[in-house]
C-alpha cells in the first residue's frame, strides 16, 4: 500500500552479488549487479531493499537490491569496526575500508601537484562511498555545447598521442586545450598556439585561484591546463580533447563540461616465462620490454581500475595506435548522435 513506483535510474557503483549478501530476505530474490551497469528502480518504497531491473536485462522481473542508505549503513559500521581493530592484521573489514576511503579520497591543492595520488587518510569527512548514481538520458542538441572528451591513460598508453592523430585528422572539429607553462618558448612556437607561456609567479596565482583543472611539473617547469582554456575551444564550437591525470576527473565532472571519459589501456600480452624482445603494446617503438615493465603495466591499469572506474564511461583497449584512433574517432562521432546515461545533476 505505501509503494512507491518510482522510475528512478541509477548507475552502480559497486558489485553486488546476491549469493554472498547475508543481510537479504532472500537470496533468489536478489538482483546482482556489476559497477557500472544501469538500474531502473521500480520502488523505493521499502527503506532496506529497492527493487530494481537492468536496463538492457531480457529478464522483466525485477529483483531485491540494497537501499542506498542501507548501503551506505552498513558501510560505515563496517568502517566503524575496522578503525577498532589492531592495523597490524588486517582483516577484511579493515581492506574494505581503505579500498573505500582510496576509492573516494578528494585530493588537496598540494596533493594535485604530485602525480602520486595519495589518498588522505586522515579526513574522514571527506570519505563519500561508492553506491549508486542517479543518472538520466541525454543526447547533445544541435546547438548544444559540446561534451568535453576526456582522455585518461594507464602506463604505456600514450594518450596524447592518440588525441594529437585524432585532432591532425579533423582539426575544424577537435581541438586541444592549450595549456599553460613556465618553460621557455621555443623560436619555433607561438604564444597561445602550443601554449600560452606565463610566468611563474603568473602561474601559481593562477593555480591558487583554482584556475586549472590540473597541473604538474616537467624538467622544473610547471604545466597546467585552465579551465579557460577549455571554455574557448567550445566557444568556438569545437569537441575539445584533454588528456589528464585521473585525479583530475572529480574537478572535470559538472554540468558545464559534461565529460565523456575514456580510459585508455594497452593491450597487454599474457605472461612469458622467457624475457625476450617483443613489441610494444600500444604500437610503441621500444624495441625490448621487459617482463617486468609488462607487470608494472598491468598493474597501472588495475589501480586506475580500481580507483576512477566509475567515472569511466568507455574503457579503449589499446592494440596499436592506428586501430585505437579509428575507434576513438567512431566513439566521438557516436557522442554528438546518440544517447547516454549521465548524472541527474547534469541535465536541469
Ligand atoms: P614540452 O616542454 O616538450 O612542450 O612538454 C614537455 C612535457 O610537459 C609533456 O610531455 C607533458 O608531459 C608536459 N605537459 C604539457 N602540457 C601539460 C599540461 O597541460 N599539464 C601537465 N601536467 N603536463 C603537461
Amino acid at each position: 500500500d505505501k509503494l512507491k513506483e518510482s522510475k528512478v535510474y541509477m548507475r552502480a557503483l559497486f558489485d553486488y552479488t546476491p549469493l554472498e549478501d547475508k543481510a537479504t530476505p532472500c537470496q533468489e530474490a536478489g538482483l546482482p549487479f556489476k559497477r557500472g551497469d544501469i538500474l531502473q528502480v521500480v520502488s523505493q518504497g521499502d527503506q532496506t531493499w529497492w527493487q530494481a531491473k537492468r536496463v538492457g536485462d531480457c529478464n522483466l522481473r525485477a529483483g531485491l537490491i540494497p537501499s542506498k542508505q542501507f548501503q551506505e549503513r552498513r558501510l560505515a559500521y563496517r568502517i566503524k569496526l575496522g578503525t577498532l581493530q589492531s592495523s597490524k592484521s588486517p582483516n577484511k573489514a579493515v581492506c574494505e575500508y581503505f579500498t573505500g576511503l582510496r576509492r573516494s579520497f578528494r585530493l588537496s591543492r598540494k596533493d594535485r601537484r604530485g602525480s602520486s595520488g595519495e589518498a588522505n587518510v586522515s579526513d574522514q569527512n571527506d570519505t563519500e562511498f561508492l553506491i549508486y548514481e542517479e543518472v538520466t538520458c541525454y543526447q547533445q542538441k544541435p546547438n548544444e555545447r559540446h561534451r568535453l572528451v576526456v582522455l585518461i591513460g594507464s602506463l604505456g598508453a600514450r594518450i596524447n598521442e592518440l588525441k594529437q592523430k585524432v585532432i591532425a585528422e579533423n582539426p575544424h572539429r577537435y581541438a586541444v586545450a592549450v595549456p599553460h607553462t613556465t618553460r621557455p618558448k621555443k623560436s619555433h612556437e607561438k604564444e597561445g598556439v602550443e601554449y600560452h607561456f606565463v610566468t611563474k609567479q603568473a602561474f601559481d596565482a593562477d593555480a591558487e585561484n583554482n584556475k586549472f583543472i590540473e597541473y604538474g611539473v616537467y624538467k622544473e617547469n610547471l604545466y597546467g591546463t585552465s579551465i579557460e582554456a577549455i571554455r574557448s575551444v567550445q566557444a568556438k564550437n569545437k569537441m575539445c580533447l584533454v588528456d589528464v591525470q585521473p585525479e583530475a576527473l572529480k574537478a572535470l565532472r559538472t554540468a558545464e563540461f559534461k565529460p565523456y571519459v575514456i580510459f585508455v589501456k594497452p593491450r597487454i600480452p599474457e605472461s612469458r616465462r622467457r624475457r625476450s624482445a617483443t613489441t610494444s603494446p600500444g604500437g610503441g617503438e621500444h624495441a625490448r620490454i621487459t617482463e617486468e615493465d609488462l607487470q608494472e603495466m598491468r598493474l597501472s591499469a588495475q589501480q586506475i581500475d580500481q580507483q576512477y572506474g566509475h567515472q569511466v564511461d568507455r574503457v579503449l583497449i589499446k592494440e596499436d595506435t592506428a586501430s585505437a584512433c579509428a575507434e576513438l574517432r567512431s566513439i566521438l562521432e557516436r557522442l554528438e548522435r546518440e544517447t547516454f546515461w549521465v548524472p541527474v545533476s547534469w541535465v536541469k
